[in-house]
């Protein structure tokens, strides 16, 4: 049978991607990136310190607690959230912002509780769970990355199950059987144009 047209939907112009830790949210990520160098992708402000590798204004923007607070205060976080029980994560505001006025689709990749607060203040953004094939796959995920050790891999998969639990409140799952299909999905979701082959 031919399947049926889907129906038109405005593009979403702000998207809201989490899921559990290891789950490859940042591959799936760049992959839209060098897609689509029109999307506009959230540097978060952090606490915690960089790994080797991590570039200041890249990956994140490291800052130390009393930065964190200050800009806590000022009300220049559209979310923030302790994650993993250790450091503090956070959202800021105005590059968002200046990002939707400029008619860019803007993209953040935040934990379960970030998502929740910006579903308050910004209902009509397009809130994503990005899934593993499988419970089994996820964890092997995490052992393969090597990454952690055996009580932070316990820690964070204690977290994952919650995460996946509340998987039904978000507007759509993705799963991430392979990059390449999981991104081409999102794609189609969020209303972005499939970069020429
Ligand atoms: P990592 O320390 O491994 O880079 O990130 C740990 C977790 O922090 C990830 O699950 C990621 O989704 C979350 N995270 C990163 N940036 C933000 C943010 O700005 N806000 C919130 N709420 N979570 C974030």
């Amino acid at each position: 049978a031919i399947p049926a047209p889907s129906p038109v939907t405005p593009p979403a112009r702000l998207a809201v991607i989490a899921g559990p830790t290891a789950v490859g949210k940042g591959t799936i990520v760049t992959e839209l990136r060098s897609r689509h160098p029109e999307l506009f992708v959230s540097v978060s402000c952090t606490t915690r310190a960089p790994r080797p590798g991590e570039e200041d204004g890249v990956h994140y923007r490291f800052v130390d607690d009393a930065d964190f607070d200050a800009m806590v205060e000022r009300g220049d976080m559209l979310e923030w959230a302790l994650v993993h029980g250790a450091h503090r994560y956070g959202t800021p505001r105005e590059p968002v912002a200046e990002a939707l006025a400029q008619g860019r689709p803007a993209l953040l990749e935040i934990d379960l509780a970030g998502a929740r607060q910006v579903r308050e203040s910004m209902p009509d953004a397009l809130f994503v769970f990005i899934a593993p094939p499988s419970w089994e796959a996820l964890v092997e995920r995490l052992v393969g990355r090597g990454t952690e050790g055996a009580a932070e891999r316990e820690r964070r998969l204690a977290t994952a199950r919650t995460e996946i639990a509340a998987a039904e409140e978000f507007d759509v799952v993705v799963v991430n059987d392979t990059v390449g299909r999981a991104a081409a999905e999102l794609e189609r979701r969020l209303g972005l144009v499939p970069a020429a082959p």
